[in-house]
């Protein structure tokens, strides 16, 4: 796992480890600044990226080549919640010989990415792990840490999107309360559901 400056160094190290030329499938609503990113930056570093409505499962097994090299996954997104079927998308990536990265910052703990055969977890550390709205942070972590993810360490550190190491401490010290945190908006997001629910 590699620790960064903010969400979107975290992201940007990712799209930078690719080469030009390879294709990316991203969806069509996810964070804005990862969208500006692929759209308005690496395309014209020559990046192929795809955008793809994520919850059409279809769309995303058509929207395949065969220079794909990384299928990007957003869930909950946000600002829209949108949710994918990460296991089925982590599937089609493998069939396409492809990684799949899932941005699992609005649902640490609750989803576990890994488990559903995803091969690149990043967080912006910045929202539930700070969680105190002092601190910009980002994280990727790998299943394995093999040539692609090598080469991100070293786009990274030869690029200098590293955290400062007080943001590391304010981190930390978020993350000491982060499973409460999380129970914590768990319960009061299903009462306020109940209630809706049971609502005319
Ligand atoms: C905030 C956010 C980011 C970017 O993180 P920063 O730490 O603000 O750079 C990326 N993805 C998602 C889903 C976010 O909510």
């Amino acid at each position: 796992s590699a620790a960064f400056a903010s969400g979107m160094a975290a992201a940007m190290s990712i799209f930078q480890a690719l080469a030009p030329n390879d294709h990316v499938i991203a969806p069509l609503e996810a964070y804005h600044g990862v969208l500006r990113l692929l759209r308005d930056f690496f395309a014209s570093w020559q990046l192929a990226v795809e955008f793809v409505d994520m919850t059409d499962l279809d769309a995303v097994k058509r929207a395949v080549r065969k220079n794909t090299k990384l299928i990007w996954a957003e869930t909950p997104s946000n600002p829209t919640l949108k949710l994918t079927d990460l296991a089925v998308v982590a599937e089609i990536a493998h069939g396409a010989g492809a990684l799949c990265a899932c941005d699992n910052t609005w649902s640490p703990i609750i989803q576990r990415p890994f488990e559903l055969g995803v091969d690149l977890v990043m967080h912006s550390t910045t929202k539930y792990f700070g969680g105190h709205s002092d601190v910009l942070g980002g994280a990727v972590i790998a299943r394995r840490e093999d040539e692609f993810f090598q080469r991100l360490r070293a786009v990274q550190t030869i690029g200098g999107a590293v955290p400062a190491p007080f943001d590391c401490w304010l981190v930390h010290r978020g993350m000491q309360t982060l499973p409460w945190r999380i129970r914590a908006h768990s319960e009061n997001a299903l009462r306020v559901a109940q209630f809706l629910e049971a609502h005319p």
